[in-house]
């Protein structure tokens, strides 16, 4: 149907214009948390100082900086991978080892991950050791952070291989259905992370012990009770031991699900602001955010692989992405070339639709969101939001059209005015 170069043209169409969004993107941002940097927006005059905001909007830029520089050396390697030869030169090398075809392909997505690893390190090195401490968060050493890196490799050896293993082996035995069975295998393994995730791999990371008792697991076991919510694990993790930033989250389901804070955030934070932070996670539960986003990622997985099943019959995709004409034979004799080229063209045409992501995960927070003031203190809530933004130096002024398309949360001014919203008037002061 297509030609191979005007499939490579397709793809650079593809590249430059998702490049040029994030870094016009980015410069958008830039450009407005500088601008907004002497003046603490309004509705947060009373609670938030000028030195804080500016410390956000300096952070905030910084990062920036760094994701534009990212975003940029991860388009120049897809570049050298797919046009420049990469692919198919590592192809070409697997070729005169004596293994089988399998093995090659194994060998294949190992050594590319191994590139893509080395190019992204000098910047995930420069957020920790650059960014967070000349802001004050980052509590890791040079060590912790190589033995973090060495915990990673290790268990991308231990799962990921086996699951490459065994998409590999499907794709190559199972014949043309070999998508469906693909799919099945993708969605069992998700599932089982699921589970896997709180109770075997996030230990390996942090230490996690029961909340201690007193004032605020009191207000916690009261509001799990008027939720109806039994059977959740209530831990604490030692996330100062590499970062500053605070956070609550909600994970695993079945028996396995449990709800887990920062000891940051459970130093910073009065007993019934975490009450009113875990009404909000505990909102995501009973709205059944974690299985609709499964569902969805069901849909569209079983969408992409379709296409990779198609596109694996077509010379013009692998020719059209800088495989070499002499190549063609062996690259599509070879299910794993397929599934490495479409893995790396991929996100340049899906970037489209991350807006409609972002859109989604903001719906889910604003609906968490109410379901927290129905159950506990809305204003609790504010506070408790105002002391994260605080905290983290989250800025307050995003740029809209950045934080349209990036952001999994609404602005701070537009969540905050909603929960007010809901909340009622404010209340009458307690008198002393
Ligand atoms: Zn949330």
């Amino acid at each position: 149907m297509l030609t191979a170069p005007a499939f490579t043209l397709l793809f650079l169409i593809a590249l430059c214009a998702s490049l040029g969004v994030r870094l016009w993107l980015a410069r958008r941002q830039i450009a407005h948390v500088t601008a907004h940097r002497d003046a603490v927006p309004t509705a947060f005059a009373e609670r938030i100082a000028l030195p804080a905001h500016r410390k956000a909007a300096d952070y905030t830029a910084a990062k920036q900086r760094l994701f534009a520089l990212n975003t940029l050396a991860d388009a120049v390697l897809l570049l050298l991978m797919t046009l420049g030869g990469g692919i198919g030169f590592i192809i070409a090398w697997t070729e005169t080892i004596a293994i089988s075809p399998f093995w090659r392909d194994v060998l294949m997505f190992v050594v590319t991950t191994l590139i893509a690893g080395v190019v992204s390190l000098p910047f995930s090195w420069r957020h920790t050791f650059r960014i967070e401490e000349r802001f004050g968060f980052n509590r890791m050493t040079q060590r912790l952070w190589l033995a973090d890196l060495a915990k990673a490799i290790a268990l991308g050896v231990a799962l990921g291989l086996p699951l490459l293993m065994l998409v590999l082996w499907l794709m190559a035995t199972t014949g043309t259905w070999w998508w469906i069975w693909v799919w099945a295998a993708w969605m069992a393994f998700q599932l089982l992370l699921l589970v896997a995730y709180p109770t075997l791999i996030a230990p390996l990371f942090n230490k996690f012990s029961p909340l201690a008792a007193g004032a605020a697991r009191d207000r916690i076991e009261g509001l799990l009770s008027r939720c109806g919510f039994t059977s959740a694990g209530l831990f604490v993790m030692d996330g100062s031991k590499r970062s500053g930033h605070g956070n609550a989250y909600f994970t695993g389901f079945g028996r396995a699900k449990r709800i887990v804070f920062f000891d940051t955030l459970i130093a910073r934070l009065a007993p019934e602001e975490i009450e009113a932070v875990l009404a909000h996670e505990l909102g995501h539960f009973k709205l059944k955010h974690v299985a609709k986003r499964i569902a969805w990622s069901a849909v569209i997985t079983l969408g992409v692989l379709a296409l990779l099943a198609y596109f694996a019959r077509e010379p013009w995709f692998y020719a059209g992405l800088g495989i070499p004409e002499a190549l063609l034979p062996t690259a599509m004799a070879r299910p794993g070339v397929a599934l490495q080229l479409f893995l790396l063209a991929l996100p340049v045409f899906t970037f489209v639709l991350e807006p409609l992501g972002s859109l989604y995960s903001r719906k889910h927070e604003f609906e968490a969101d109410a379901f927290a003031t129905r159950y506990a203190d809305a204003f609790a809530l504010v506070r408790a939001l105002v002391k994260l933004y605080e905290d983290n130096a989250a800025t307050l002024t995003p740029d809209p059209l950045h934080s349209a398309y990036h952001d999994s949360h609404p602005p701070a001014a537009v969540r905050i005015a909603r929960i007010e919203s809901l909340a009622g008037p404010l209340p009458i002061p307690a008198a002393v």
